[in-house]
Parts: C-alpha cells; structure tokens; sequence
C-alpha cells in the first residue's frame, strides 16, 4: 500500500486520481495486516485498488467526475466495493472518468483528462487512455494500483483496457449489483474490473459479482470459481467469428490482430467458425437512442436540491436551471436533450421504441448462434488504437461514438464481453481483442482469454 501510495503521488501528472486516500488505505493496510497475523487471510487481503469515481464510496467524494455532484460524499457504500472490503482489499483513492459515464477518452471528466502512460514509438504527444473508464486503465496500466474497478455501459471497460494493455471484463448483465453506482443507462450499466491480466480480473469479478436484495435485477446464481476457469483447455470450444465486424475501412492492422487471436486459438485447439450477426450495424445507433434515453431520466434528479452544486435563482425553478446550466459539461447536456427528443410525445414510437426492437434483434442475433453451439465469439476490441488528447477536439460527436462500434452490442444483448491485450500497432500502441460469452459463462472468456494473452 505505502508503494503505490508514493507512485501515485510520483505520477500526478496523469490525472487519474481525482481523490487519493492514504489515511483510509494505511488503516485498511493495517487491519489486514492484523487478519493475516491471526491466520485470518480473506481473498483480497491487502491488495490496493483503485475506484472508478461512479461507486459511492461512504464519506468519500463520489462525483462521476461532474461539477453538478459537486462535494457529494455519499452516507453509503456501493454493493460492489462493499464487496470488495469485505474480502479484505485496500481502497487508494477515486479515479478519474468521463462526467457521468459519457465518453471514450476521459476527456468529458469536469477535472480534465487522464493521460495514457503509453506513447508512440518516437512521438511524445500525450495520448487518452480511453473512455469512460479512462482513470481505472491508466492506473492499473500505470501501476498506481493492483486493480480497478469500472463500469461498462457501452463499452467503457473493454475500450480503455484494450487503448492501455490491460485486461477489462463486463459480466454479464445482472451478475454484479448496481446499488450505489451512479446510474448513466440502467438497463446497459454494469461493474467489472480492469486488471493486469486475466488472472487478476478474475480474482477481482469473483469478489466484485453478488446477488443483492437492493438490485432487483441482479441475479441469484452461483458465482463459479474464475480464477480455476484460467489456464483450462480451450480445446473444442467454438469460436465465432461474425462477419458483419469486418467493417468498411477497417485497417489492416486490426485485421491482422483479428487474425492473430483467430490463429491462436486454433492452435490452442478451439474450432472456428464463421458466424453472422445479420443486425450489427443497427447497434451503434440504437445504443445512442436508448443511453441518452435513459440518461436523460436518470440525469433529472440532478436539481440543486438533494445534493452537490446549488447555484440560486430568483425562484426554484430559475434555481434549478442555473444549477443544470453550470453543473453539467457539454456532452452530458448533448445526451440529455437527445434523450429527451427520443422520449418525447410523437417521437417515442419512431426511435425509443424502434431502438427497443433493434436491441431485441440483436440479443436474437447472438442467441441464434449459440444455440447452434457456439461458445463464444471474438472480435477486435476498437477500430483503432489510442488517439491523442485532444486530437478528436474539433470532430462530429459521431466520430466519438465510431469508437464503441464493436463493444456497444454485447451491452445491448447483455452478453459478458473481455478485452484482452493482443498485441501492439506498427506505431508501438496496445490492440485489445474481444470475447464475447453465452449469458452468465464469465469462465469461458477467461479460458480463452488466457490462452490469447
Ligand atoms: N462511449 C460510450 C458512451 O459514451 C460508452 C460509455 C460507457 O460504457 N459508460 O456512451
């Protein structure tokens, strides 16, 4: 703990922590000292983690990193880091995020962005470490801590794991609580660890993932030993490959890397087969129908008077508008008004709705092909390695979004999905691949994503 307590301090320049607690990780460092000296040791004992600022942390800032949770400690503790202590982990401090969720480089966070500790081979320009999660990804990758927690909506998790070297899961919708995480889009939300390598996230979703009577839909099943599921034979397991990935313009070097990973897994024994998911290229869009959707319901009790920023007006309703105006960043607010548009009287039918059937289809899509005994799939992670801060600045909103072409629809169908490291881009930067699981078969990626990395 005292270790990574002096790197962070060495490595502020990144801007991954938005809060650093060493008087709170000294003492959790020596409780578990003392557990260990009785012969006590829990799972976790010990280990120093980083959090995403989206968990509620008791007595601890938790912003989302927005201006409009300003100050906010929560008088509670999120399901999972709960989870997390309980199991005898260390917490450092909060990392940094997108404001709310929104974003794939970090760079929506109201305390600015997180830089990469990664650069191009002779290029010294500071890169993103990805989005949302960007904190959680440049720390684990930075060694400011042994493990991170983050949170998947639309891909948060694989894309920063896969921009930074790391290893990220998103469980299946369901198998980790959503009590006490900020909410951004409640049916696509869901908390996974971003870790070193594949036997470290296992380790972390084992204890992270439970069943909570304050999530209803989190779900009663056993969570399996995954850390035994690392280093299993892959042999017979079938691997789709969908065709409908191999989008236009995709560079050579992801396509290369796709073939890497294919090619690693037959010789691991795995059979591969072509695959198709006829309704991929409805997901990007419907995504960005159904988060803002919710986001903008979500985001309205944000109003000045429960909690953070209060700025007055001449009556509440003044009051409630200034405190909106000056509290959310500009891509929160873009999400709101889109949410709002697609929710409204006479637009409902034509997009909300529309993007409800997109999803069902999608969802069907996957089905299809594991009822036809298909054990997982896998795909690149993004359609690019790591850009440079600011370099998107000036880009159509849209060109973000390009980003979360690959990951958005295993959050829509609900499926697990791990990016894992699979090599490195002519220019030196980190290419993450995709697994993509049947619901609840977490164990499976990790088998194949161990033989990958
Ligand atoms: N980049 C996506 C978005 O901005 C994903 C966000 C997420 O997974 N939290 O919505």
């Amino acid at each position: 703990t005292g270790a990574y307590l002096a790197a962070m301090q060495a490595a502020r320049a990144l801007n991954a922590y938005l809060v650093e607690t060493p008087e709170k990780a000294l003492a959790m460092a020596a409780a578990s000292d003392e557990r260990l000296g009785r012969g006590e040791a829990r799972p976790l004992e010990g280990i120093p983690l980083g959090i995403k600022d989206l968990f509620a942390t008791e007595g601890v800032h938790t912003q989302a990193a927005s201006h409009v949770l300003d100050k906010f400690e929560p008088a509670y503790e999120s399901t999972v880091t709960a989870n997390l202590w309980a199991d005898g982990a260390v917490m450092l401090g909060k990392l940094n995020m997108d404001e709310f969720a929104m974003g794939s480089s970090n760079e929506s966070s109201y305390y600015g962005p997180v830089t990469s500790p990664w650069r191009r081979n002779g290029s010294n320009m500071a890169l993103v470490p990805g989005g949302s999660s960007g904190g959680s990804a440049a720390a684990v990758a930075a060694r400011l801590c042994a493990g991170a927690t983050a949170t998947d909506t639309g891909g948060s998790i694989r894309q920063p794991a896969a921009f930074t070297g790391t290893v990220g899961i998103k469980p299946t919708y369901g198998r980790c609580s959503r009590w006490g995480i900020v909410a951004f889009a409640s049916s696509l939300d869901q908390a996974g660890p971003i870790a070193r390598d594949v036997r470290d996230a296992a380790i972390l979703l084992k204890s992270m993932a439970s069943v909570d009577a304050k999530d209803t839909t989190s779900v009663d099943l056993p969570v399996p030993d995954y850390e035994a599921a690392v280093g299993r034979s892959v042999k017979g397991l079938r691997i789709g490959i969908p065709k409908e990935y191999r989008v236009e313009g995709m560079s050579a070097e992801i396509e290369a890397l796709w073939q890497k990973g294919i090619a690693i897994l037959k010789d691991a024994g795995a059979e591969i087969v072509e695959i198709s998911l006829p309704h991929t290229k409805y997901a990007l869009p419907a995504y960005y129908i159904v988060a803002p959707a919710e986001a903008s319901s979500n985001l309205a009790r944000y109003d000045g008077v429960r909690y953070g920023l209060r700025v007055p007006g001449t009556d509440i309703i003044d009051m409630y508008e200034n405190t909106r105006a000056a509290g959310f960043g500009a891509e929160v607010k873009r999400r709101i008004l889109i949410g709002t548009y697609v929710l409204s009287a006479g637009y409902y039918d034509a997009y909300y709705l529309k993007a409800q059937k997109v999803r069902t289809l999608i969802k069907n899509d996957f089905e299809t092909c594991f009822a036809a005994g298909v054990d997982a799939v896998l795909t690149p992670a993004t359609p690019s390695p790591a850009f440079g801060i600011g370099e998107m600045a000036g880009a159509d909103p849209v060109e973000m979004y390009l980003n979360d072409i690959f990951t958005v629809t295993v959050n829509m169908a609900g499926l697990p999905g791990l990016a894992v490291p699979g090599g490195l881009s002519a220019d030196g930067l980190p290419l993450g691949l995709q697994l993509i699981g049947r619901p609840f078969d977490e164990a499976t990626l990790f088998s194949l994503g161990h033989a990958v990395e």
